[in-house]
């Protein structure tokens, strides 16, 4: 019977949690699987998925690969720990040409033939039904494997796909990302739910300055990283009478420098009133004017709770490959105006002062916009 073993992480270096981890990564691989009927079953730091229907086996592995705290799958032929089966099963997984070694794990002591040997005899059985084939016991070009397990079944095969690693979601806590148009912040929303984070998104749009376009941009991005955070909402905040309250009454090299201050202070209540512990921006540290440690200062100050900003030491590059990798990239570029974009400033203060933005800052009513900002979100829920 053809099955895929999923091989998990870290997650067993837990001790006491890894009921904890476990359960949130069966809960997760059941999540995504839940088009499909099969049957699930744990083995000793593994799992086994069995009855499944062969037409969706790319589709299934392409799903399970995507889960973090999945390490690696294996397609397995699963047979009865018999010699003659468990060679069938060898020839059967074996190349066509080049070199090969046979590699036997035998968890099962009862089985009476030692690893060595029976990996020397079933060589011999592949050879002898492909005498192309040559041995290289050490460089291979192709391994097959043989694990004998206790229940008196064996798993026999070739090849470990690699799958993303890291935490499953629901076991690091709940951040809000700050969700703009751009390249970086998906990325950064992507890193802390592969730390096992829960994420709900806020974007901060200024209608009628910004487009319509463009919110939906973000909506599209929030879907793509779905497939990585299971569930994700996104907090929609009108900025427009922040924006325009700034404009008026602040200088405009300023301007880009209170605007994160009021983004921050709003992702930061949104978290607290949705029980979430962190915010997560795109950051990374000289990257743009704003991202200067003076202005990054300045932002922080006023957050009470971890900021975390996972892109902080990468470079551009390195920031497109991930979106790249993740399928985010090709949203991002997408030509629509972010809400940064508007009134921007001819030459904004690349190392603001702190004091001298709060003294700027406060001829602004800060707590009354922020409530009003708070009083008008659409909340969306993405499917
Ligand atoms: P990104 O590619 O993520 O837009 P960026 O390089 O354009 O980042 P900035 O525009 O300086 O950088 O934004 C820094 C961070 O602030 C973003 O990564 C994001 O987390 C947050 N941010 C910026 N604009 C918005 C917005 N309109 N809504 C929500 N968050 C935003
Ligand atoms: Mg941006």
């Amino acid at each position: 019977m053809k099955v895929i073993i999923v091989r998990y992480s870290e997650i067993h270096l837990k001790g006491n949690n890894r009921d904890f981890f476990e359960s949130a990564l069966i809960s997760n691989i059941k999540f995504v699987l839940k088009e499909y009927k099969y049957d699930f079953a744990r083995s000793n730091a593994r799992y086994i998925i069995r009855n499944f229907d062969e037409t969706q086996i790319e589709n299934i592995i392409d799903a399970l690969k995507n889960v973090f705290g999945v390490h690696s799958l294996s397609v397995a032929l699963e047979v009865d720990s018999v010699y003659e089966q468990i060679s069938a099963a060898a020839i059967q997984l074996a190349p066509a040409s080049g070199t090969f070694k046979v590699s036997t794990n035998r968890a099962d002591k009862r089985f009476p033939t030692k690893s060595m040997v029976l990996s020397a005899d079933v060589g011999g059985d592949i050879l002898e039904r492909n005498p192309r084939l040559k041995v290289d016991l050490f460089n291979p070009d192709n391994t097959v494997y043989i694990d004998i397990r206790e229940n008196g079944k064996t798993f026999v095969y070739t090849q470990s796909i690699k799958a993303v690693n890291g935490m499953p979601v629901g076991t690091g806590g709940k951040g809000i990302v700050m969700l703009s148009g751009g390249i970086d912040s998906p990325v950064a929303a992507y890193m802390m739910a592969k730390r096992g984070m829960t994420l709900r998104a806020v974007h901060f749009h200024s209608f009628p300055y910004t487009s319509m376009q463009a919110k939906q941009k973000v909506l599209d991005l929030a879907k793509l990283l779905k497939k990585y955070t299971l569930h994700i909402t996104v907090d929609v905040v009108s900025f427009t009478e922040i924006q325009t309250a700034i404009h008026e009454k602040c200088p405009e090299e300023y301007m880009i420098t209170i605007m994160r201050r009021f983004m921050m202070r709003i992702a930061e209540r949104i978290a607290k009133n949705t029980g979430a512990g962190a915010v997560i921006t795109g950051e990374s540290l000289g990257q743009v004017a704003s991202q200067t440690l003076e202005s990054i200062t300045s932002t922080n100050s006023v957050a009470t709770i971890p900021v975390f900003r996972p892109l902080i030491g990468f470079d551009k590059d390195d920031i497109i490959e991930i979106a790249q990798k993740i399928g985010t990239f090709e949203t991002s570029i997408l030509p629509y105006e972010d809400c940064c974009t508007i009134f921007l400033p001819k030459k904004p203060v690349t190392k603001p002062r702190l004091s001298a933005v709060e003294k700027v800052e406060s001829v602004l009513d800060v707590d009354a916009l922020v409530d009003n900002a708070l009083g008008n979100i659409e909340t969306i829920v993405i499917e």
